[in-house]
């Protein structure tokens, strides 16, 4: 039978991708890798039978354009790349999806729908190889730091722009690839959720609010080194305690926050030997929080505790900022078409901002109107082989994410 939108060739196809680019670890499609160019090509075969323009942007991001009526463009994007050992369904869930929804529309318009519809697989979302997500989309979006990813450097000391040439780009150019979205006038994802709160709920499918900003800190308490013989507990500068009490407290800031979320991610100390007081802890903290305000006052309740803590325990704490991000809020209008779609679909829909960082926030801070869809994660785990949805909730998400993309046609129709 040939169905116009058929998600049960969505899982198929998604089954026979993990075949051809997965091994009994998981998925294999580190980008720039030949594993990666071999899913590639698999999908560019596949999109070949539709009457689309292809071709790899400056960037290395490939783009599948069904030209409409109207220059305006619908995006649709995802990322065939993976971590190594990865799972499944990141990334290329979201790109045969699109791929199922431009076949979709090309059949119901007879190859000419109202507006310009484009796929794209991002380069390297992921960032497995370099350290640095999201290059292609940031490329795009032309917020790529060009001296910063210039200096990387993969394990087998081969750099970034090194591993470009080998797949025939130009690092120096690849923000000429800023011009594919000349037209954008709306730009969608979907995704599997990669956490447990859809699961938690036992609801299949959610729209996305938005991506979080993160403030991203090293802490470090100084007190002093003294023998764990001869010193009395109260004559000790105890960094190691200090740094302690923060633990809790982030808890405390986060509950505090309404949806933030806080983690202390490592801690070492110095001199770090079984018979020492600790003289120096180091420890980091990553705050995210939807809302701006919200983040900066995370931020400075954490700050104040550990300086309160500090003069507690008379120790010294110093504050190194590792990295910062805004928070990237998506479409409101749009939003409001996602949740439509999927109680629609399934009945009930609820918002949630994204914790990880996705193209989409990239390409939302270049101006272009953005949602994304997110879809129920079982162990709500990702970047691993367990990495799982159940298959009648990915025929869903295929389901909502095309009655989603036909609303916004119409959207983009009636804007000036
Ligand atoms: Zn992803």
């Amino acid at each position: 039978m040939n169905l116009p939108l058929n998600p049960k060739r969505t899982v198929a196809e998604l089954k026979e991708l993990r075949a051809l680019t997965g091994d009994e670890n998981g998925a294999q499609r580190v980008a720039f890798t030949p594993t990666w160019i071999t899913a590639r090509n698999w999908l560019k075969k596949k999109l070949s039978e539709l009457p689309v323009e292809i071709h790899t942007d400056a960037a290395g991001n490939l783009w599948a354009t069904l030209r409409g009526e109207s220059s305006k463009e619908l995006l649709i994007g995802g990322h065939m790349d993976s971590v190594p050992n990865g799972g499944w369904l990141d990334g290329c869930l979201n790109v045969l999806a699109g791929m199922e929804i431009l076949r979709r529309i090309n059949a119901q318009y007879g190859g000419k729908p109202p507006i310009t519809i484009r796929l794209a697989d991002w380069a390297d979302e992921e960032g497995a190889r370099f350290g640095k997500s999201l290059f292609g989309s940031s490329a795009c979006s032309g917020r790529l730091d060009m001296n910063e990813a210039r200096g990387l450097v993969d394990k087998q000391g081969i750099t970034l722009p090194d591993a470009l040439k080998n797949v025939g780009i130009d690092f120096e150019r690849v923000k000429d690839s800023g011009k594919e979205l000349k037209n954008a006038a709306a730009y969608l994802e979907l995704h599997i959720e990669q956490g447990p709160v859809l699961l938690d709920l036992d609801l299949p499918l959610g729209a996305v609010l938005g991506t979080f900003g993160v403030e991203r800190h090293a802490i470090t308490f100084h007190g002093q080194a003294a023998h764990s013989g001869s010193t009395p507990m109260n004559r000790r500068k105890d960094a190691f305690l200090t740094a302690a009490k923060m633990s809790s407290e982030i808890y405390k800031i986060a509950e505090r926050s309404g949806n933030g979320v806080c983690t202390i991610g490592s801690c070492t100390t110095k001199p770090g030997i079984v018979t020492s007081v600790v003289e120096e802890c180091r420890i980091t903290l990553d705050q995210r929080h939807l809302d701006g305000p919200a983040l900066a006052k995370m931020f400075r309740e954490a700050k104040a505790a550990s300086e309160k803590f500090a003069t507690e325990g008379n120790v010294q704490v110093s504050w190194e900022r590792l990295w910062q991000i805004d928070p990237r809020p998506f479409n409101d209008e749009l939003i409001a078409l996602c949740d439509e779609s999927i109680r629609e679909t399934c009945g009930k829909s609820h918002r949630l901002p994204s914790g990880p960082l996705h193209d989409a926030a990239e390409v939302a801070v270049a101006g272009v109107p953005t949602v994304m869809m997110f879809v129920q994660s079982l162990h709500g785990i990702s970047h691993n082989k367990i990495e799982d949805t159940k298959e009648d909730h990915l025929e869903m998400c295929v389901t909502a994410f095309d009655k989603l993309a036909e609303r916004a046609i119409r959207w983009i129709q009636t804007r000036k």
